[in-house]
């Protein structure tokens, strides 16, 4: 049995530089009064949280369960300007990890709103980062969220439009929304903020199952990771199984998956650790091995 990896699978450097600075800082704290918090999961990852919750990380769902005189991370995600203003109302130190795509669309949106364009944000409107886009628009009102260009056909026609994409959207998404909205107003600002990271991890695992003769792919991510639930769908199109696990237990939990299979790929979202990859690459040979 051969195992192909995908040439780009795993944490991105928004995500990557988010967790290495909480890690760092939790490693760091000498001081037992001092409580540091992200608010909302840092990472779509439950083994990840749950290692950095072992290391002392506490995890609010909303910024008031956060005490005063305690450190809150802005996750790679990032934050309303609502949010960030209130924590700092009350001395709260910030040390903001937006990934600097995401600020970058943010920018955007404050930029463009001020200027009158109407903002429409393609993306889940459900996602932290787009409710965080959200925030930087100068009025709620000036705003929609679209999920597709299906969406988009429901737009009122405005004299400006300013189209900003969630980090982790395919191309095909911005494109399609574009030409949709081409009608909707006089003039149409297009911006393309979808980050690299996502699509070179899409079009790994795209090459992955067409540059090899697979019989399937294990994928490793968390349940609520949409990039990861974007690669199933990907590697699902091309006609391969696909086994997605969070974790190597779940492998060997579903191990009867590898019977009769010769060449397995490894592909893993945006938010899946290093060490949970090689855990599960390892137990994958061993389960082959033995079998
Ligand atoms: S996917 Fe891209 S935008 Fe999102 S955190 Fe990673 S590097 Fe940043």
């Amino acid at each position: 049995m051969k195992i192909i990896m995908a040439s780009h699978a795993g944490f991105c450097f928004g995500v990557k530089r988010a967790v290495d600075a909480i890690e760092n800082s939790l490693k760091n704290n000498s001081n037992p009064e001092k409580q540091i918090w992200t608010i909302g999961l840092p990472i779509h990852n439950p083994q990840e949280v749950a290692r950095l919750q072992a290391m002392g990380l506490r995890v609010a769902n909303d910024e008031r369960e956060v005490p005063d005189n305690s450190e809150v991370f802005i996750r790679a995600h990032g934050e309303s300007r609502e949010v960030i203003e209130r924590l700092k109302a009350r001395n709260i130190k910030i040390t903001d990890m937006t990934c600097p795509f995401v600020k970058k669309a943010q920018d955007l949106a404050a930029e463009l709103s001020s200027k009158n364009y109407f903002v429409i944000l393609l993306g889940d409107k459900n996602h932290p980062e787009i409710k965080g886009i959200l925030g930087h628009v100068n009025n709620k009102n000036n705003a929609q969220v679209v999920a597709n260009a299906q969406e988009a056909e429901n737009v009122t026609r405005r004299a400006k439009i300013a189209l900003i994409s969630q980090t982790t959207q395919c191309e095909e998404n911005l494109i399609k929304t574009a030409e949709k909205l081409i009608l909707k107003a006089q003039e149409l600002h297009i911006c393309n903020t979808i980050c690299k990271a996502t699509a070179e991890r899409q079009d790994a695992a795209r090459s992955l199952v067409k540059e090899n003769n697979i019989d399937g792919v294990i994928l490793i991510g968390g349940k609520q990771s949409a990039n990861t639930s974007k690669l199933r769908d990907i590697i699902q199109a091309e006609g391969v199984d696909v086994l997605w696990i969070e974790d190597d237990k779940e492998l060997e939990e579903k191990s009867k998956w590898l019977i009769n299979k010769n060449t397995i790929g490894i592909a893993a979202g945006a938010s899946t650790p290093e060490w949970l990859i090689n855990k599960a690459i390892q137990n994958s040979k061993f389960i082959i091995h033995n079998s």
